[in-house]
């Protein structure tokens, strides 16, 4: 048995030490010390893993939560901003990840540009003073922030608020 093979068996020799199948790796193990070494520092660290306790819950924890959940139920249906307020921090978010991240990348290389001096490179004005560099990178700024609206209206033509119901 080679090196490879007996790493690979060292998992099953963990759980059963025993079983014939890892006849093979024992005997590896015998003669060369790197497999040994891997083998007694794994069974180190399942030792160490038996003897870790996960926490026990507080014992009062299932009551208070159900006292929290009849709370909220009890409450009030909950205002249209309240409601965009949490769409917006508890949407997956799925449907704006490709706009974001064009955007990201888009604010990175504009801010990258400006942080490496190149806006005035590319510009073909290298002696502009730091004030127009800067009202020039924040005009492109509000350029890009302008095509990422437009980007994200065009994406979700249905995603609109969701709809007040008449009360
Ligand atoms: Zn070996």
């Amino acid at each position: 048995m080679i090196c490879h093979d007996c790493q690979s068996a060292l998992p099953d020799l963990l759980l059963d030490p025993a079983a014939p199948s890892n006849a093979a790796a024992r005997e590896h193990m015998i003669s060369c010390a790197d497999c040994r070494g891997e083998f007694e520092s794994l069974q180190a660290t399942m030792t160490l893993l038996d003897t870790w306790k996960a926490p026990e819950p507080s014992p009062y924890f299932d009551q208070r939560l159900a006292v929290l959940l009849r709370e909220e139920q009890a409450k009030a249906p909950a205002g249209l901003l309240e409601r965009l307020r949490s769409r917006l921090l508890f949407n997956t978010g799925r449907q704006f990840r490709p706009a974001l991240a064009g955007a990201l990348a888009l604010v990175l290389l504009i801010g990258g540009g400006a942080f490496a001096n190149l806006s005035g490179i590319l510009s073909g004005n290298p002696e502009a003073s730091p004030a127009v560099t800067d009202l020039q990178v924040l005009d492109k700024n509000d350029q890009a922030l302008q095509t990422v609206e437009l980007l994200l209206q065009e994406e979700n033509p249905n995603d609109e608020a969701p709809a007040i119901p008449a009360s």
